[in-house]
């Protein structure tokens, strides 16, 4: 993965080089050749560092080597790489801002950037990644937007051999379950407060992974998908299935047993072929304040929840040893073969990754200008911000 180690800020002004002009509307912008000067320095209020500021020659409008990081615009640039690792060490938002001394309203909106750089780093890994060769396990993690009424899947790809995690979808479904009267009345109340919950989604979230993960399967070979026996992924694959494109594998669900019950040869088989995608679930329970059991921390927006979780799978893909309790040296995108060694936070916000220059899936776009609303919250904040990415 052609991903550069050293962050912006730790490069000599003398030495750093402007890739292109960060103005959308220019014509430098996405030309390889692009004329610059120079243009006088400035010191940083944060730290007195003194920062590069350049003159664009195609459009005249002026930028700063600040312009390429991940903290442009940041009053407290070094905050960003520890929430980051606070996010996924089980932090809510009071809980980071206590730690570090910074208002919790600064937790909230650096934990959204981070979510959207990790959402296009994601992005750009799966673009770099050349083919997926090994058969992935897939499952919805199921979790709660706004309230414990509203219930929302999140559609997880991993490797099976690779643990790494290849797509995330969100799958806004009404209440599962069993339902007594309390809950009744409860989703009653709620319906009639803040309109119809969201319907069924589990298909179109399958479809919309595997429309990103097909392509990326050689010619002449096929996708092996394990998955459990619900019928919307069966649905969703069935296209692919036809094509040959596809071939599934699948293993139902055992009925529920009791904790002392023995499990039975049908569950092991199902938990031995399941096993890095549950894995990947009791990861995010255990690593994530907002999926706890009875959390009050819980998501008020899907659209939050997802941003989240990519920050969980940058940690997961490219910080985190495979596994710590057996340690092998080596994180899922080392396995992949996308990058040769471990990243840490900086590395990962090395640089600022701009959405318009990459080519996103509809999903990934939506979520990365906070458009997918939850209608029970009221006013959902787009982000339509420019400079204050
Ligand atoms: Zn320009």
């Amino acid at each position: 993965m052609d991903w550069p180690r050293t962050p912006v800020e730790r490069i000599p002004r003398n030495r750093f080089k402007p890739p292109f002009c960060p103005r959308r509307e220019c014509p430098s912008h996405d030309r390889l050749e692009f004329r610059w000067v120079r243009d006088g320095t400035y010191s940083r209020k944060c730290d007195r560092r003194i920062i590069q500021k350049y003159w664009c020659k195609s459009c005249g409008k002026r930028f700063s080597q600040q312009t390429f990081s991940c903290t442009y615009y940041l009053k407290k640039p070094k905050l960003l790489p520890l929430i980051a690792a606070a996010l996924v060490c089980c932090g809510a938002a009071r809980q980071i801002s206590r730690a570090l001394g910074c208002s919790h309203t600064t937790v909230i909106c650096q934990a959204n950037r981070i979510g959207r750089h990790t959402l296009l780093f994601h992005s750009i890994s799966l673009e770099q990644l050349r083919a997926v060769r090994e058969a992935l396990a897939l499952d919805h993690f199921e979790t709660f937007q706004f309230c414990q009424e509203m219930q929302v899947g999140i559609g997880t790809a991993v490797g099976r051999l690779s643990h790494f995690v290849y797509g995330l979808d969100p799958a806004p479904h009404k209440l599962g379950g069993i339902m007594t009267p309390g809950r009744a009345k409860r989703i009653k109340s709620l319906v009639k407060r803040r309109g119809p919950l969201p319907s069924g989604s589990y298909k179109k979230s399958v479809e919309r992974i595997l429309a990103l993960l097909i392509p990326k399967v050689p010619d002449g070979e096929q996708l092996h998908l394990i998955t459990d026996g619900k019928q919307d992924y069966r649905t969703a694959a069935q296209s692919h299935i036809n094509s040959g494109k596809l071939r599934m594998d699948i293993f139902s669900n055992p009925p529920r047993r009791l904790k002392h019950e023995p499990k039975s040869a049908d569950a092991k088989v199902r938990d031995q072929a399941m096993f890095p995608v549950d894995l990947l679930h009791k990861l995010i329970r255990h690593c994530m304040a907002n999926h706890k059991r009875e959390t009050i921390a819980h998501g008020r927006r899907v659209n939050s929840i997802m941003l989240r979780l990519y920050v969980f799978i940058a940690w997961r893909n490219f910080v985190k040893d495979k596994s710590e309790r057996r340690p092998q040296n080596k994180t899922p995108a080392m396995d992949v073969g996308l990058v040769d060694c471990f990243l840490n936070w900086k590395q990962v916000l090395s640089r600022r990754l701009y959405p318009w220059k990459q080519s996103l899936a509809s999903m990934d776009s939506r979520l990365y200008a906070m458009k997918m609303e939850t209608p029970a919250v009221g006013r959902n904040k787009h982000h339509d911000l420019v400079n204050a990415y």
